[in-house]
C-alpha cells in the first residue's frame, strides 16, 4: 500500500481509514451477496437495511424523533439552495437570509430567483471574518423561514449559538459541520448537508425535514423537486446514490464508535486548538482570517506575511505529506480543513510544520 497523506482538502475530504478499509473489504461481495453495493438494486433487502440504518443513525445523533424525516437526495447542497425556496417561498411571503459567506450568499441568490427575500444580517462588509451577534439579526415581518449556514467553509467561521426564531422555521445548511458537535436538531425545521465533507462522499445530499413542512409543498412543482414526494417514497422515488449512502452510513457508525457528536466534539476541539495555538503563538507571522469568537473547528483560515511565502508554505507542506492547504481565492492564504475524520496526528504534524516553517522564514 502506498503511504497515505494528511489530507486537508475542504471537500471531498479525508475519510476515516477504518471506513475506507471496510468499503474495500466489502467492495466485491457485500455480505456474501456475490455483488458489490455498486451493482445492487436499491430495492434489495441489503440496500434497504443500509438506507434505514443511515436514517436512524442520523436521527439519533441529531436528537430528532418521529416528527422528522431524513431524505437522501442528489444534486449537492447547492440544489437545496433552490429546492428550499421552491417548496416554501410562496407568493406574497418573504424568506429571510443570514448571509455569512459565499454559500450563504449563493443560497440567498437562488431564493431571489423564486420570490421575495430579506437579508436579516450580513457580515460581507468585513469579508465574512465574523458571525453576526444574535442582536444584529433583524428579521422581516413574519418570514416564511429563516436560512442560515452553520459553518462557513471558505472563511473558517462557525456559529457558536443559534438564533431563536420562535415559530418561524429555521433552515440550516450544515454541509461542513454536521455532527461535529452535539446539536439539538429540534431547533431546526430543515437541516441539509452534502455528504462529502463530514459524512462520506459526494453524491448523497442529506435533508432532515420536520414533517409539518411536507404538507405545504406546491403540487405544481416538478416531481423530483418536491420534498413531499421524496418523503412519501422513503427517498426511493428514483434511484438513490446508493454507494454514497452506504459510505455515509459507514461514517455514521464510525462516528458512534468515537462517542457520537459529544465524543467527536472533544476530539475536534483538541485538534483545532493545536492549529489555532500555532497561529496565536507565532507573534503575528501567521494571521487568522476569522475573528477569535467566530472561529471554526472545521476550517482554519490563515495568512502568511506574503503571497510568496504562502506559495512556498503550500509547496513545502505538500512535500512532507500535508496536502490540500491552499486557501480559497476569495480569502487567500491557507486553509486547513479538519473535519471529523482528520486525525489529531494530522493536526499535530501541521502545527509542528508551521512552527518549523516560521523558524526558517520568520
Ligand atoms: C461545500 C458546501 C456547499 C456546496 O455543496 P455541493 O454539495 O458542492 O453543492 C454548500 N454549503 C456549504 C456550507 C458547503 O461547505
Amino acid at each position: 500500500m502506498t503511504e497515505r497523506v494528511f489530507n486537508f482538502n475542504p471537500g471531498p475530504a479525508t475519510l476515516p481509514l477504518e471506513v475506507l478499509e471496510q468499503a474495500q473489504r466489502e467492495l466485491l461481495s457485500y455480505q456474501n451477496t456475490g455483488m458489490s453495493i455498486l451493482e445492487m438494486s436499491h430495492r434489495s433487502k441489503p440496500y434497504e437495511a443500509i438506507h434505514q440504518e443511515a436514517e436512524a443513525s442520523l436521527k439519533e445523533m441529531l436528537g430528532v424523533g418521529e416528527n422528522y424525516r431524513v431524505l437522501f437526495l442528489q444534486g449537492g447542497a447547492s440544489s437545496q439552495f433552490s429546492m428550499i425556496p421552491m417548496n416554501f417561498l410562496t407568493v406574497g411571503r418573504t424568506a429571510d437570509y443570514i448571509v455569512t459567506g459565499v454559500f450563504a450568499e449563493k443560497a440567498w441568490q437562488e431564493a431571489k430567483l423564486i420570490g421575495n427575500t430579506h437579508v436579516a444580517a450580513s457580515t460581507a462588509d468585513v469579508n465574512y471574518r465574523r458571525i453576526p451577534a444574535l442582536s444584529e439579526i433583524a428579521l422581516s415581518d413574519n418570514p416564511v423561514y429563516v436560512h442560515m449556514t452553520s459553518n462557513n467553509t471558505i472563511y473558517g467561521t462557525q456559529w457558536q449559538a443559534f438564533p431563536d426564531t420562535g415559530d418561524v422555521p429555521l433552515v440550516v445548511d450544515m454541509s461542513s459541520d454536521i455532527l461535529s458537535y452535539p446539536v439539538d436538531g429540534n431547533k431546526f425545521a430543515l437541516i441539509y448537508a452534502g455528504a462529502q465533507k463530514n459524512l462520506g462522499t459526494a453524491g448523497a445530499t442529506i435533508v432532515v425535514i420536520r414533517k409539518d413542512l411536507l404538507e405545504t409543498c406546491p403540487k405544481q412543482l416538478p416531481t423530483m423537486l418536491r420534498y413531499d414526494i421524496h418523503a412519501k417514497n422513503d427517498s426511493l422515488y428514483n434511484t438513490p446514490p446508493g454507494f454514497s449512502v452506504y459510505l455515509a452510513n459507514l461514517s455514521l457508525q464510525w462516528l458512534k464508535r468515537q462517542g457520537g457528536p459529544a465524543g467527536i466534539e472533544r476530539h475536534n476541539q483538541a485538534k483545532a486548538a493545536l492549529v489555532y495555538d500555532a497561529i496565536d503563538n507565532s507573534g503575528g507571522f501567521y494571521r487568522g482570517h476569522a475573528e477569535k469568537d467566530s472561529r471554526s473547528l472545521m476550517n482554519i483560515t490563515f495568512r502568511l506575511p506574503s503571497e510568496d511565502l504562502e506559495a512556498t508554505f503550500a509547496k513545502e507542506a505538500g512535500a512532507v505529506g500535508l496536502v490540500g492547504l491552499k486557501g480559497h481565492r476569495l480569502v487567500g492564504g491557507m486553509r486547513a480543513s479538519i473535519y471529523n475524520a482528520m486525525s489529531k496526528a494530522g493536526c499535530q504534524a501541521l502545527a509542528e510544520f508551521m512552527a518549523e516553517f516560521q523558524r526558517k522564514n520568520g
